[in-house]
């Protein structure tokens, strides 16, 4: 199996994933950084991510234009993936989301840090981008290169970032690094606001939460993904390096 073959099989289940654990509804999408040319990034064609098929993944260059469309229409915010992929080498797979439980933190401020060791990934706070800032009155979509880029940069080098009345936006160095935060980036937003609820929370402290992110490798990645996987009805393929 060639890196490209894999890596369009790694989103196939990404997506499905992401479905079946209630990051993604009908809208959201989760790319890859082209493993032969890493200029170029590979996303769905414009699908509710529990329907898309191995045929539906679309070549696309960082500025989000189709290398070969064959009439599969792109997903509006690909400028997303793109604006990432040109400001992170260290970036290989992008979540976007419009994860539920998030959205609280976004429009109100309120600060969302990892209180749970799962959690730790999310990074030491999760920023909130807010295209008004900068856009005024948008349809708060990211739809061109300038609103990506302004994304990528609030992002910075951290992990995951919110935006508000929109969803959040993940990424990792691999599809399953980047599914595994977009994972537990929902439930710790979950669990945080039933903690807020009962009272003052201990969040982990930054030496925590650094020394936990240095222990999520393969071990940690591989075990998430091959029961995520089951459970949404695929198979864990071997890693082709
Ligand atoms: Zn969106």
């Amino acid at each position: 199996m060639s890196k490209l073959d894999f890596i369009v099989e790694e989103l196939v289940t990404a997506n499905r994933i992401l479905a079946n654990e209630g990051v993604v509804d009908s809208f959201g999408h989760v790319s890859a950084r082209h493993p032969d040319n890493p200029q170029h990034f590979l996303l769905s064609r414009a699908r509710a991510p529990e329907r898309i098929e191995r045929d539906d993944i679309v070549e696309y260059t960082l500025d989000g234009t189709a290398i070969d469309e064959r009439g599969r229409a792109p997903y509006l915010e690909r400028y997303i993936h793109g604006a990432i992929y040109e400001t992170r080498p260290d970036v290989h797979a992008v979540v976007h989301n419009h994860s539920p439980s998030v959205i609280p933190f976004g429009v109100t401020g309120k600060k969302l840090k990892p209180l749970l060791h799962m959690c730790a990934s999310i990074g030491h706070e999760v920023p909130i981008w807010d295209s008004h800032d900068k856009f005024g009155d948008t349809a708060l979509l990211v739809s061109d290169m300038d609103m990506g880029r302004d994304l990528a940069h609030l992002l910075g080098a951290r992990p995951s970032a919110l935006m508000r009345g929109h969803g959040a936006t993940v990424v990792g160095r691999s599809v399953r690094h980047a599914v595994f935060v977009s994972v537990y980036l929902e439930l710790g937003a979950k669990l945080q606001m039933q903690a807020m609820t009962m009272g003052k929370i201990k969040y982990l402290s930054r030496g925590e939460i650094d020394k936990i992110t240095a222990r999520v490798g393969d071990y940690s990645l591989n075990r998430t993904w091959e029961n995520w996987a089951r459970r949404a009805g695929r198979e864990m393929q071997a890693m082709v390096e």
